[in-house]
């Protein structure tokens, strides 16, 4: 089940061809994404991802986005829905046909469901193998035009970094920086537990500023947790309590396995912070 919204309001066929083989983020990855996840028709974390979409949007110097045009493609798609209880809606926003000033973006909201792969992952957790990104923790400060911390559509590196996990025999990754700091997964944020204190790298240091670590964070909280968003050191992954993956469609993901080697058991932790997160939005 796919439902295709986009932005003026109209829907379209997912399965017939709408998008022009010289559009800029088809020919230079030049533009900009998010992926809302719906549970139950209630978009979860909407107001934030729109947030992100319009600071993305500002860092690539495209139009500013029409972020209540984009609620409405978001709930023309809920309506529409008529799959399983979930939806992953993901909104793209590009610069448009190449060499036409006039261009309007291309801009579209796609409902599709959540992958067999995802679920596992939620349920059983994930092995994951720490790759170098190759830059430092202050580049993002020092150079903007690097688009570090923006949600742009050039995700080539993010998905060859997951093929090398697979053919390391893991499902994920994260990134360290050259210092040996702990980044982020090429799709999700990254947070680690010491005792009940949960700790996540912050966005300067050249990540995503992550919808469902603060939506999980902001849970956590309220459960009695204290958390700490600061620079995380690699190593601490080794001798964390716990190591999780948070991002819109897998929720909070358990790593259980980190480069090869079996991490403590975080499964009581994991289930606590899994109900603490979803509880906020029933
Ligand atoms: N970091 C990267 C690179 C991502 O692609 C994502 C989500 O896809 C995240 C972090 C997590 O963001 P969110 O929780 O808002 O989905």
């Amino acid at each position: 089940m796919r439902v295709l919204a986009f932005l003026d309001g109209t829907l379209a066929d997912p399965d017939q061809p709408h998008v022009r083989v010289d559009d800029l983020g088809l020919l230079r990855g030049d533009g900009i994404f998010e992926t809302v996840l719906v549970a139950d028709g209630v978009p979860r974390e909407l107001g934030p991802h729109l947030d992100r979409l319009a600071r993305s949007a500002h860092m690539l110097d495209l139009p500013e986005p029409d972020l209540s045009a984009w609620e409405r493609a978001v709930r023309l798609v809920i309506d529409n829905w008529s799959g399983g209880p979930e939806i992953a809606v993901k909104l793209v926003y590009t610069r448009g046909v190449e060499g036409d000033p006039y261009a309007e973006p291309l801009a579209y909201a796609l409902g599709m469901e959540i992958e067999e792969k995802v679920r596992r992952a939620r349920a059983e957790g994930v092995a994951v193998v720490s790759l170098d990104r190759g830059f430092a923790s202050d580049l993002a400060e020092r150079a903007p035009w690097l688009l570090l911390g923006a949600k742009t559509l050039s995700y080539g590196v993010n998905m060859a970094a997951l093929r090398e996990a697979a053919r390391r025999g893991a499902d994920d990754v994260v990134f360290t920086a050259t210092d040996g700091s702990l980044l982020e997964g090429p799709t999700s944020s990254v947070v680690v537990a010491r005792g009940r204190t949960l700790y996540t790298s912050p966005p300067t240091v050249g990540i995503l500023p992550g919808t469902t670590q603060r939506a999980v964070f902001r849970a956590a909280e309220a459960a009695g947790w204290a958390t700490k968003v600061e620079p995380v050191p690699g190593e601490e992954l080794h001798t964390a309590d716990g190591v999780f993956l948070a991002s819109s469609v897998r929720k909070l993901t358990r790593v259980h396995t980190l480069d090869g080697t079996p991490l403590p058991d975080s499964t009581s932790a994991h289930a606590e912070l899994a109900r603490a997160y979803d509880a906020q939005y029933t």
